[in-house]
C-alpha cells in the first residue's frame, strides 16, 4: 500500500514564498491552558460510554465526550475546517460577506488536493459564449442522471449549472486565472472543462486565491487539524481541534466541514468496498476522512456506499501515474494497458465479468464491475501490446524496464496460456476455456456474451503472452456525508443539522457510486460553488 506525501506541495509554496507564517491569525482571543469558562460551550456526554449517543430535536446526537484538557480556546461565528479547492471559496465569499470566521488547516499551507486540479466546469460563462459553445442546462442534467440511474437529485445539477458561469465571474473577479481554452478534457461528452493557467490549479487557482485570502486579512491556523465537534442542544456550537498549542476549542456559531474527503484514506476506502492491496492513493493523504468521521459521529447520515470515487485500474508493475505528464501515456495513462480495451479481463474464477472497453464511455467506470471481485487481471498477447500499447520506443521501453524490474510480482510474461494461468494460481482449465470463448467470439467479430465494438475484440493467440494483476490508481472519493442544496449536513431523519455544513469533496451528492469525469471539471465547479453556498447560507442563519 503505497501513500503520496505531501511534500511536494509544500516544497512548492515554499518556492513561491506563500509560507504558513504570511497568514498565522494575530486578531483571535486564544485564551492560552483555559480551563475556566468552558463549561457552557463542552458538550455533554457519559465519559465512561464514550459517544453520548441521545438524540436532538434535529435527530443528531449530542456527540462524543469532551476532551478533559484544553490548551487554548478561540471564539468565532463560522469555523471553515480545511482550505483546499473548497474552503478557499468558502473564506473568500464569507470575508466579502464580512462574516467573522476562522480556516483550520491541517497542513503548511492551503490548497489541498485542489493543487493537482487542472480545470473547472461550467456552462455558457463569457469564454464558453465567445467561443460559440453553448449548452442547455437540461443536456447537462439528463446525461448526468442517466449515468447515476437518475439516483440523484436535479436540482443540485440544476444549481451548479445555472450557477457555473456566475461561478467563474466570481474566480476571475478574484484573481484565478485561466488559460482560455475550453474543452471536453480528454473526450467527455462535452466542452466544459475551463482549464487553469498552465494546465494547473496550483497556478491558476489555488495560487490567486491564497493570495486573495491574504489581501482580505483572513485568519487561518496552520498545522490545526479537527477531530471532534462540538453539539450544545442539538446545535453546533464549534470543534476540538490538535495544533502545536495543544487541545483547542473552537466556539463557533456554525462549522464548514471542507477537508477533502477520504481518499487518502486506504482504511475508509476498504470500508467503502475497495480491494487495497497496490493501492495507490494519487492524492494527498491529509483527505483522510476527518469531516466522514466527526459528522458521523454526531449523527450526520453516513452517504459512503452512495458516494462516488475517481478511481483506476493500474498494474503495480507500471510506473504510477504522474497524470500532468503521463495522462496520454499508452503504457500507464489514462488509455493504457490497464485501462481496457482492447485486452481480455478476467476476475479470480477466470470469468470475463464485463466488457473491457467500459472507459469508451466514463473512463472512471472501468473499476465499478470488479469491486467485489478478490481479483482482476488483464490478459494481452505481443500483438496486441505492439499494436495498442508499446507504439513509441518509450513507451516500449516503460514496459520492458518494468517487466524486467519487476518486485511486485503483479506482471507476468509467459509462452502459452498455461502458463498465464498457473502464474496467478488460477484454475488452468477455466482459464483456458474463456480464452478459447473470447478468440472465438473475436473471430466471429461480434461481441455476442458482452457486446464490446468489433475494433476491440482481438484475439489472444500471437504468444509470447502476458497477464497483470491490477491494483487501484485512487484519485479522490466524492460525498461521504449527506447534505442538502444549501449544504446543511443532514441527521438520518435528513433533517439540518443546525450550524453544520458540508462543501467540497465532504459533502457532495452529485454523483452515485461512480464520478463522472466524462462531465468534465464538475468536481472543482462543485468546489466553488458550495464553498460560496455555504458561506452564504452561514451569513444568513448567523
Ligand atoms: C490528482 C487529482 C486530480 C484532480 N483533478 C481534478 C480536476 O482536474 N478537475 C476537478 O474538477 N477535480 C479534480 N480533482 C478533484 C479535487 O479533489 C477537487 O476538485 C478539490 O481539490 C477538492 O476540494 P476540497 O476542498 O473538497 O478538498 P481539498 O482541496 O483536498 O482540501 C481539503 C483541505 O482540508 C485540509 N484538512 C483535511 N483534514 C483536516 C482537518 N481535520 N482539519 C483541518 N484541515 C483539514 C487538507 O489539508 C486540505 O488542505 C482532482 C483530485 C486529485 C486528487
Amino acid at each position: 500500500m503505497e501513500k503520496k506525501t505531501t511534500l511536494s506541495i509544500d516544497s512548492e509554496a515554499d518556492e513561491r514564498g506563500l509560507s504558513r507564517r504570511a497568514f498565522l491569525g494575530l486578531s483571535a482571543t486564544a485564551a492560552v491552558a483555559a480551563g475556566v469558562g468552558l463549561t457552557a460551550c463542552a458538550p455533554k456526554g457519559s465519559a465512561e460510554s464514550g459517544a453520548d449517543g441521545s438524540k436532538t430535536d434535529s435527530g443528531a446526537s449530542q456527540g462524543p465526550v469532551a476532551p478533559s484538557k484544553i490548551d487554548a480556546t478561540y471564539d468565532t461565528d463560522l469555523l471553515i475546517i480545511g482550505g483546499g479547492g473548497s474552503g478557499l471559496a468558502c473564506a473568500v465569499q464569507a470575508s466579502l460577506n464580512k462574516t467573522k470566521f476562522i480556516v483550520l488547516e491541517k497542513n503548511t499551507m492551503l490548497g489541498g488536493n485542489a493543487n493537482f486540479v487542472e480545470g473547472m466546469f461550467a456552462i455558457n460563462s463569457k469564454a464558453a459564449l465567445e467561443k460559440g459553445i453553448e449548452i442547455t442546462t437540461a443536456k447537462i442534467v439528463e446525461d448526468k442522471l442517466v449515468r447515476g440511474q437518475h439516483r440523484q437529485n436535479a436540482a443540485f445539477w440544476i444549481d451548479l449549472c445555472e450557477k457555473s458561469a456566475g461561478n467563474i465571474e466570481w474566480c476571475l473577479e478574484q484573481g484565478v486565472l485561466y488559460n482560455g481554452v475550453i474543452d471536453n478534457y480528454h473526450g467527455g461528452l462535452h466542452p466544459t472543462f475551463h482549464w487553469f493557467k498552465d494546465g494547473k490549479s496550483s497556478v491558476g487557482y489555488v495560487k490567486p486565491m491564497i493570495k486573495r485570502v491574504e489581501d482580505l486579512g483572513v485568519e487561518v491556523h496552520f498545522e490545526t487539524a479537527a477531530f471532534q465537534l462540538i453539539m450544545k442542544d442539538g446545535v453546533i456550537a464549534g470543534a476540538y481541534a490538535k495544533s502545536k498549542q495543544g487541545t483547542v476549542q473552537y466556539n463557533a456559531k456554525a462549522v464548514v466541514l471542507a477537508t477533502g474527503g477520504f481518499g487518502g484514506n486506504p482504511e475508509l476506502i476498504a470500508k467503502q468496498g475497495w480491494n487495497t492491496e497496490h493501492l495507490f492513493c494519487v492524492g494527498s493523504e491529509n483527505a483522510a476522512g476527518d469531516a466522514y468521521k466527526m459528522a458521523t459521529e454526531i449523527g450526520a447520515k453516513d452517504f459512503m456506499q452512495e458516494s462516488s470515487q475517481s478511481i483506476l485500474y493500474m498494474i503495480p508493475a507500471l510506473p504510477k501515474i504522474d497524470f500532468h505528464k503521463d495522462a496520454l501515456n499508452p503504457v500507464n495513462g489514462y488509455f493504457g494497458i490497464a485501462a481496457g480495451g482492447p485486452v481480455l479481463w478476467v476476475n479470480e474464477n477466470c470469468e470475463r465479468f464485463t466488457r473491457e472497453n467500459l472507459t469508451e464511455d466514463n473512463l472512471v467506470l472501468q473499476c465499478i464491475p470488479g469491486r467485489d471481485n478478490k481479483a482482476n487481471y488483464t490478459i494481452f498477447d505481443q500483438k496486441i501490446l505492439d499494436t495498442f500499447f508499446t507504439t513509441t520506443a518509450d513507451a516500449k521501453k516503460m514496459f520492458d524496464d518494468a517487466l524486467a524490474n519487476d518486485k511486485t510480482g503483479t506482471l507476468v510474461k509467459a509462452n502459452s496460456i498455461a502458463e498465464l494461468a498457473k502464474a496467478f494460481e488460477l484454475d488452468e482449465k477455466a482459464f483456458k476455456a474463456t480464452v478459447d470463448r473470447y478468440n472465438e467470439l473475436c473471430k466471429s467479430g461480434a461481441d455476442v456474451d458482452l457486446g464490446k465494438t468489433a475494433e476491440k475484440m482481438i484475439a489472444i493467440e500471437n504468444g509470447p503472452y502476458y497477464i497483470a494483476k491490477m491494483g487501484y490508481s485512487f484519485f479522490f472519493e466524492t460525498g461521504g456525508v449527506a447534505t442538502d442544496k444549501e449544504r446543511r449536513v443532514l441527521d438520518n431523519d435528513k433533517k439540518p443539522i443546525p450550524g453544520l455544513y458540508a462543501i467540497g469533496n465532504d459533502g457532495n451528492m452529485n454523483y452515485r457510486h461512480v464520478y463522472t469525469i466524462n462531465m468534465p471539471g464538475t468536481a472543482m465547479g462543485n468546489q466553488v460553488n458550495s464553498g460560496r453556498e455555504a458561506a452564504n447560507h452561514a451569513a444568513d442563519y448567523l
